[in-house]
């Protein structure tokens, strides 16, 4: 589909189906060169990265534990810069080599949140992959180690990621029509 409705808003093709795909595969290869025979965890981050880590793990060339996290921050298209923990990260990641895997990057505040608090379970190491990420609004310094694929600075919907809880279910990326 070239053009989708979510809610009150328009929505274009931005990345199809393939393109994300061998992004996934890019990233797998990516973690799997790093992580195997290191027992890492995974620990993707509910609701948006839920595609993604189902993508990336049937890519992987290794086995990992998985632990969903979830921290919330957005609403509608605007971030609240305040985040919330609702799940969060399980003790079993002390001492451990932990993964945290993210949809999008966007300002960072969420990401910086949830270092933070993975801090405190004192892993091994902690290493970020997400999917996107928006360089033109990152206000943090803390280094990202896997990267799907830099964007503007501009809305996006499908494959997991959410317009007021609506559009994630599209197995193709689609960009705000403004
Ligand atoms: P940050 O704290 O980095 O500003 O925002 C991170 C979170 O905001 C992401 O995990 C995601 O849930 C949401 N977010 C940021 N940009 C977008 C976007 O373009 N589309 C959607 N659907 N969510 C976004
Ligand atoms: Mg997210």
């Amino acid at each position: 589909m070239e053009k989708i409705q979510v809610l009150d808003k328009t929505f274009r093709l931005y990345m199809p189906e393939a393109e994300i795909q061998a992004t996934v595969k890019r990233l797998a290869d990516e973690l799997s060169r790093d992580f195997k025979g290191k027992d890492p965890i995974l620990c993707p981050v509910l609701t948006g990265s839920y595609l993604f880590v189902a993508d990336l793990t049937r890519q992987m060339d290794f086995d990992a534990q998985v632990s969903f996290v979830r921290y919330t921050s957005y609403e509608g298209l605007e971030s609240t810069g305040e985040v919330t923990k609702v799940m969060g990260f399980p003790d079993r990641c002390t001492g451990r080599d932990v993964i945290i895997v993210e949809d999008i990057v966007d300002s960072g505040i969420s990401m910086e949140f949830m270092i933070n608090e993975l801090k405190k379970r004192e892993p091994a190491s902690i290493s970020i992959c997400t999917f996107f990420f928006k360089p033109g609004n990152f206000k943090k310094d803390f280094k990202i180690d896997y990267v799907g694929k830099s964007i503007a600075n501009d809305f996006i919907v499908g494959y997991g990621l959410d317009y007021s809880g609506q559009g994630r279910t599209y197995r193709d990326v689609y960009i705000l029509d403004r």
